[in-house]
Order: C-alpha cells, then structure tokens, then sequence
C-alpha cells in the first residue's frame, strides 16, 4: 500500500481549503482504516471552513467531511466484528462519551462529549479515514457508495427530523426547504402515509418534491400560511431552510399539539409569544443528525426503496467550486467527492 493520500484541509479559517499530499494515518485500538470511495459535501463543511476559528480541540490542519462510505484496509488491535474488505460509512459521530444522560437514553447525537469526523478529528475528504468500529455503520450489499454517502448526514439527519414529527396516516406534514434533505425529508414521511406538503421558494424545486411525492407543493410567500391551513394546516412543520422568514408562515401553518421541528441552523432570533404556545399546546424540539441504530434503519430502507436524491460527483480536486456553490445556493440536492474515478 502507498504511504501517502490526498486530503482536502482547512490549513486556516476562511481560506480556501488546501489538496495536501499526508500521511495515511494509522488505526489505534478499536479502530479501522477506511479507503474512502465516496464522500458527501455538507453545508456543515462550509460553515466549518468560513468559520473565523477551527472547531474545538480540531487538529490543525483539519481534513474536512463527514459522510464518507469506503472499505476497511487495515483494523487495529481489539476489532472483532469488521473484517477487512467490508464497507462501512464515516458519519458525523466519530465517538460519543457512552456515560451521559443523552447517550444512555437513546439520544447519542446531543452527547455534550461526542467527537464529530471532519470537525473534531480530520475527516473523510481524504482517501483514506479513520472510524471507530463501534461507530462506523456496514453499508448494506448492492447500495452505491455514491448513494450511500449523503445518508451518512443529510439522509439520517431527515430522519431524526421525520421521526421526531409522530407522523401517521391522516395526519399532515410540512417540509419546509426542498434541497437535499428537504428531498428526503419528503420521501421518508411520505412513508409514514402522511399528507405531505412541500413548501419552497423555487418552482423548479416544488415540482421535483411532487415528483418525490408530495401531495400539495405551496411557493414561500406571504400567503403560504394561509394556503396551508385551506389544506387542513400542518400536525409537524419540519424546517430545513436556513431562514428565520419561515417563522410567521410556521405559526400560522401549525395545529394544536402540532410538532415544529428544527433542523436548519437558523441564528436569527424568532418571535415566539409563550401565551400562544400555552393555549395550542404546540411542541417544539430541534433535531440534530441521527443515532447509529437510526442510520442502520436508513441505510436497510434504503436498499429496499429508492430514496431519490440529486447527486452530483464531483473529484476532490473540485471541492473549493462546490463549497463556493453550494453556499450561492447553486446545488440542487448533493454534491458528492466520487474518489473511484480519480485514484492515482
Ligand atoms: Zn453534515
Ligand atoms: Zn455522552
């Protein structure tokens, strides 16, 4: 095996990331050697490489990306389940402290403790990447890698989010945002046999979510409350748009005991009159990528249904044009680092 890799890395904050040759890292105890084949692009990657300091406790410079699929050349000492050659996934949780209240009550993504790939230890925009084995998730027979990849953030993240809305037959519910996850978030509480209605600022966006299979598509507006409740009103309103405009159209849209769900980082301050909570009883909770045992259920759906979302290759060499796209609002769903057509 080679000795070196190609690595994307953030060398210093708000600076385009670097394509370094490093040193192909090691596993310690209880760790894999993944050789990376596909690796998602996440807005979390911009947020992290335009950010004005590194993450906290990051290694600096820090390999970026954190929805990595590939297979397992090298195990250290004490890995028992993961045989060489198998495919696993690098998702967010690199590790968690596996002793706080979150982590013991099935809660492991609000661990104060946890380590994230990409962002507290140097991540899968690399050909090759470390994993915990008790964290690296096995990527079901016949799934692409390329398919697979954006499951790692963006898939099981609106899955958090659909599963925390209590979705049913006959009740309703708003997806707020159509890009990446707002296409999952479609297709996974259309699973639940919820009503869903797609909401969005782009016509082009909102007839790809009827495709995906939303029952009613509402252009953001002023009267997209209003358009909502002739629906029947929202029982979950999940938001994957990182704007606080949403808020009024949310407020209106929602029924008593309905679920807002939170899932964009929106830093706006929004309006929120207590006295109106108290009388309708609404439930509000932010959602924040997924649990393992979440992915693993993703990741089995996923083999069985298609989950459609538009991916779009692109080589490692590519990743400062897709960040600087993706944060012009110039991706259509997710760009993907496809590492099996540039190998050298
Ligand atoms: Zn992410
Ligand atoms: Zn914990």
């Amino acid at each position: 095996m080679q000795s070196t890799m190609r690595a994307a890395v953030m060398t210093a904050p708000r600076q385009e990331l670097t394509i370094s040759r490093l040193e192909i890292p090691r596993p310690g105890p209880g760790e894999l050697l993944v050789q990376v084949e596909a690796s998602g692009v996440c807005h979390t990657d911009l947020h992290v490489r335009d950010a004005a300091s590194f993450p906290p406790g990051a290694p600096q410079p820090l390999t970026l990306g954190h929805e990595g699929v590939g297979v397992v050349v090298d195990r250290g000492s004490g890995v028992t389940r993961v045989p060489i050659g198998a495919r696993v996934g690098a998702p967010w949780l690199h590790d968690t402290c596996d002793h706080c209240r979150p982590c013991l009550t099935g809660f492991e993504s609000f661990c104060a403790a946890q380590l994230a790939n990409g962002y507290s230890v140097n991540g899968a925009f690399a050909e090759y990447v470390i994993v915990k084995e008790r964290f690296a998730p096995s990527i079901p027979e016949g799934l692409d890698p390329i398919i697979a990849a954006p499951l790692m953030c963006a898939g099981v993240t609106a899955h958090g989010a659909v599963l925390k809305a209590e979705l049913a037959p006959g009740k309703t519910c708003v997806v707020i945002g159509c890009g990446g996850l707002g296409q999952y978030a479609v297709q996974l509480a259309k699973l639940t046999g919820a009503t869903v209605i797609a909401v969005d600022n782009s016509a082009a966006k909102l007839e790809h979510a009827r495709a995906l299979g939303a029952d009613a598509v509402v252009l953001a507006g002023p009267d997209a409350g209003e358009k909502i409740r002739a629906l029947g009103g929202a029982d979950a309103c999940l938001n994957f748009a990182p704007t606080a405009r949403i808020w009024p159209m949310v407020v209106q849209a929602i029924n008593p005991r309905g679920w807002i769900i939170s899932v964009a980082m929106v830093s706006e301050p929004v309006p929120l009159v207590l006295e109106w909570l108290t009388y309708n009883g609404v439930r509000i909770t932010g959602t924040s990528v997924g649990t393992r045992q979440e992915l693993l259920d993703l990741l089995a759906l996923a083999q069985r249904h298609r989950l459609s979302v538009r991916t779009e290759s692109i080589s490692l060499e590519g990743i400062n044009e897709g960040l600087d796209r993706l944060a012009a609002g110039g991706v259509d769903g997710r760009l993907v680092i496809d590492f099996r057509s540039t190998r050298h």
